[in-house]
């Protein structure tokens, strides 16, 4: 069974209630302080754990308290956290979010630690080979992405890009990854970017998936089950390179992700059990 290494972000996500949301130079009194692991890097290694997966992650924390008991938690769930690297002088990454009474979020992202990702990172793909798998989402420095993809592909080891949240991808980065995963909405942005992927696995929700234009429904889970659909995306791609590294065929693979972002929209926050 091949190795998951995960390269991507890690976030505290502070969440706070307002009745409604502030207005420029306006201070309001939040209900409740709650501290959630997040970070689309975080989220995908913590589900490919979950899976079975061995899982490596890469990435980089702050000096403090958050980084720290973030690094503790992926180390409980059995993540080898030997490659997240602490930095000084940055903040671990910080996602600021306040929930009105609608349920509209407003969100401000620090990105922190996440921002300083570098050729130290690229170098820890040199432990992959062939029958591994590199997932990596977009919340880090392009570059880094970029750079990693291709280090990984040279070594024979697959390469999962998620397109989230979306930025521009040099065209042979796309081209090498098996699969792009994308949501509708980044499936569009790289229409319009003209970027051809080799091959390009979108998901649709409620309405599943679609991998080289094959669909397939999602697992599906009645409406009054669904809690908060954060972290589906993350389930679902953290899922499918745990599949993919234990040498499932696509099929397969692909029922596994549907399984994971099933159960994921049945819990609250992006993680199970959240609480740092
Ligand atoms: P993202 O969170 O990145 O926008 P999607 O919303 O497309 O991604 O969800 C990713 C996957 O999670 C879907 O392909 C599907 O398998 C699963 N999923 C999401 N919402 C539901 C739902 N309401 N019921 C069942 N599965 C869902």
């Amino acid at each position: 069974m091949g190795r998951v290494m995960v390269l991507g972000s890690l976030n505290v996500d502070l969440v706070t209630r307002v009745e409604r949301h502030p207005q420029p130079g306006e201070t309001l009194l939040g209900d409740g302080l709650e501290k959630l692991a997040g970070g689309k890097g975080a989220n995908q290694a913590t589900a490919a754990v979950a899976s079975g997966a061995d899982v490596v992650m890469v990435g980089a924390v702050g000096d403090d308290e958050g980084g720290a008991a973030y690094r503790e938690r992926l180390r409980d769930k059995g993540i080898d956290v030997s490659r997240l690297r602490v930095v000084s002088g940055e903040p671990t990454g910080h996602a600021l979010i306040a929930v009105d009474d609608h349920g509209e979020n407003t969100v401000i992202v620090v990105p922190g630690a996440n921002a300083r990702l570098d050729d130290t990172e690229v170098d820890a793909v040199d432990d992959l080979g062939p029958g591994d798998v590199l997932l990596m989402q977009l919340e880090v420095p392009i570059p880094v992405v970029a750079a990693a993809a291709r280090r990984a592909a040279s070594r024979g080891a697959r390469v999962v890009v998620n397109t989230a949240p979306y930025a521009a991808l040099p065209a042979d980065v796309v081209a090498l990854a098996d699969p792009v995963v994308a949501n509708e909405h980044e499936m569009v942005a790289l229409a319009e970017a003209g970027a051809e992927a080799g091959s390009l696995l979108v998901t649709f929700g409620a309405n599943g998936a679609s991998w080289d234009g094959r669909s397939v429904p999602a697992h599906a889970v009645d409406a009054a089950d669904v809690v908060d659909t954060t972290g589906a995306g993350d389930a679902f791609c953290g899922a499918l390179a745990a599949a993919l590294a234990a040498g499932d065929d696509r099929d397969s693979a692909l029922d596994r992700a549907l399984a994971a972002g099933a159960a994921a929209v049945r819990h609250a926050g992006a993680q199970p059990d959240p609480h740092l």
